[in-house]
């Protein structure tokens, strides 16, 4: 018998929101994951059960340990790479909230070795530049997937104290201290990507400074609600006393 109290059930039906916008907004499709930690278990975090995130309802929301066991699958399947999120949780206490995703114009920046950094003041969190995760330089030839905790400790390793993490040949991992953070980094992290490789292609690219970046993101972070709201909307149903669409 488990002594952990329950998840607030309003940070569980957040997480399966978060699910559905990652979806609508294309950071993942079928393939992908959001996670937070959970409010009552430091040592613990939720996560969908193996489905694809835009279909995620609270229904659907697991508990795991820092290990990547889950305490309440009762046979439900779970997601291979779930070690991602118990290994980052547990080297990074300022992280409350993961997103790991293949969006694609992220690919590219990971086969080239070439970092992601902060083209407009959307993506200050990005700062010095993202960090990079070559799986073949600690396992060399594998699947390209976080499919046990060692591979989850070298990626957490490898994501230091940075906001983004590039994996070559496979996608991105994503951190922040709130599913509204994370959900917004991982939003402009891929729109981040699109634009940084059309300047690069203009050439002669002019990034945001590492005081730019920090001012900008320090901005951004009081704005979260915004976004989300708007987010939010496209994936509920219209609730009462609000005019359709
Ligand atoms: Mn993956």
């Amino acid at each position: 018998m488990s002594l952990l109290p329950p998840a607030n059930r309003a940070l569980v039906e957040k997480l399966a929101i978060a699910n559905r916008i990652l979806y609508d907004q294309g950071v993942v499709d079928g393939f992908g994951h959001v996670s937070v930690r959970h409010d009552g278990a430091r040592a613990c975090f939720l996560l969908a059960r193996n489905m694809a995130p835009g279909l995620v309802t609270a229904d659907d929301i697991l508990t795991f340990d820092l290990d990547g066991n889950a305490l309440d699958a009762g046979g439900r399947r779970v997601y291979l790479e779930r070690f991602i999120h118990g290994e980052i949780y547990r080297a990074r206490a300022d992280v409350h909230a993961i997103v790991h995703s293949h969006s694609p114009s992220v690919i590219p920046f990971a086969a080239t070795r070439t970092p992601l950094r902060p083209i407009y003041h959307m993506s200050g969190f990005l700062g010095a530049g993202s960090a990079l995760f070559d799986i073949r330089d600690v396992a060399g030839d594998t699947d390209l997937l976080i499919r046990d905790p060692a591979l989850g400790r070298a990626l957490a390793e490898a994501l230091g104290p940075h906001a983004a993490v590039l994996m070559r040949g496979h996608g991105s991992t994503v951190v922040g201290v709130s599913l509204e953070q994370v959900v917004y980094r991982a939003v402009y992290a891929e729109i981040n990507a699109r634009l940084q490789a059309q300047a690069v292609a203009l050439g002669g690219v002019t990034y945001l400074t590492d005081a730019e970046a920090a001012k900008a993101a320090a901005t951004n972070d009081t704005q979260l609600a915004r976004v989300w709201e708007l987010w939010e909307r496209r994936v509920t149903p219209a609730r009462e006393g609000r005019s359709g669409r």
